[in-house]
């Protein structure tokens, strides 16, 4: 049975609010889970948005820190901090622009902030905040903040401070519990010892009973021996059974009906089906993507230059006649549609192994 009527009666565009936790809960009764896809650019988010239009799936769309500093270009002259601000703010207008354009449901996502990027998370809600109260919305669906390297007591106090936050812009937050492993946008766990990338389901448990009382919308990224990037077959061992364990032991231990937590996949990057089908199975709704499709897009220019090459050396001059110009080919729209349309199809995948399509 066809999975892209389920999501009809919630309002496409920006998705928020308890509208998130609705399109999750749909997504988990049904054995499927959506692609988080980290976007750098215009064209990397037009990608994603027509990947989401060819499934007729709901997709989250995310900013990491240094995604939402490129997304206004390298050189406006702001420090790195005020890059990365100001681009998330312009991109998530830019989505709230056109998502509803595309006829896709967005759930808006900022990736991994520690510590030390909180106030990049504070800047974004000081502006969600002014958003809010000009449009009744807020401007991101969710923020991740990511203190896994952190005592899991001081990781959850701050949790829970941004938890209140959120919940009154009706946001949802995503934490992380045991840490990704591998290195991604300058934040480096490759030293990391191996214990550290399995979560403990007590860790899960006491994550629930601390905020479940603020609010019930939250995800939680748990390592089950997840790595950012993409390594030799063999070099990551994924154990998705911790997921089922840590639901079983929290329903037990709170009375909930089973798979109640909504788990997010990191580095879905190089999973095999297999893994990704097992983890849905345990409740994951949400699987980030991102070392695959920056490929996939490379690969589009790639496959482009190989197949126009001798239309690609100069202005004008090529195979049909030393007079004939080129500009059709170099034109930057036709290469980098190019990419765009690998990065869609490669997204189109994720959307198969996430049995969404
Ligand atoms: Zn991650």
């Amino acid at each position: 049975m066809s999975k892209t009527n389920l999501f009809n009666a919630i309002d496409k565009g920006v998705v928020t609010g308890s509208d998130i936790h609705r399109l999750y809960a749909i997504a988990k009764a049904n054995q499927c889970a959506f692609p988080a896809v980290n976007v750098s650019s215009s064209s990397t988010l037009n990608a994603a948005l027509s990947a989401a239009k060819s499934a007729k799936m709901p997709i989250i769309i995310q900013f990491s820190n240094g995604g939402a500093a490129s997304f206004i270009g390298k050189n406006s002259g702001l420090p790195s901090i005020d890059a990365s601000i100001a681009g998330a703010i312009v991109g998530a207008k830019y989505v709230h622009q056109v998502a509803k354009s595309y006829d896709v449901h967005v759930i808006l996502h900022t990736d991994h902030a520690n510590r030390k990027l909180l106030p990049w998370i504070d800047a974004l809600l000081a502006e969600g905040e002014k958003f809010f109260s000009q449009t009744g919305q807020p401007l991101f669906s969710s923020h991740m903040i990511d203190l896994s390297e952190e005592p899991i007591e001081k990781n959850l106090s701050t949790c829970s401070e941004y938890l209140k936050r959120l919940k009154v812009l009706d946001m949802s937050l995503e934490i992380e519990l045991g840490c990704t492993g591998g290195e991604e946008d300058g934040v480096d766990n490759s030293h990391l010892d191996n214990s550290a990338l399995y979560t403990q389901p007590e860790d899960v448990a006491f994550a629930y009973e601390t905020l479940h009382c603020i609010s019930p919308y939250f995800t939680i990224a748990a390592s089950f021996g997840n790595v950012h990037g993409v390594y030799q077959p063999g070099n990551v061992h994924l154990t998705p059974i911790i997921l089922l364990q840590s639901q079983n032991f929290v329903s037990e231990k709170y009375q909930l009906k089973a798979n109640s937590l909504d788990f997010v996949f990191h580095g879905g990057s190089g999973s095999s089906a297999e893994d990704i089908s097992e983890a849905i199975s345990y409740g994951v709704i949400k699987m980030n993507i991102d070392t695959d499709t920056q490929w996939a897009y490379w690969q589009g220019v790639s496959r482009f230059n190989d197949k126009f090459n001798g239309y690609l050396h100069s202005q004008v001059g090529n195979p049909d006649g030393k007079d004939k110009p080129n500009k059709k080919y170099y034109d930057p729209r036709n290469w980098i549609h190019a990419a765009e349309a690998s990065m869609t199809s490669r997204l189109l995948q994720a959307y198969q192994e996430l049995q969404c399509i």
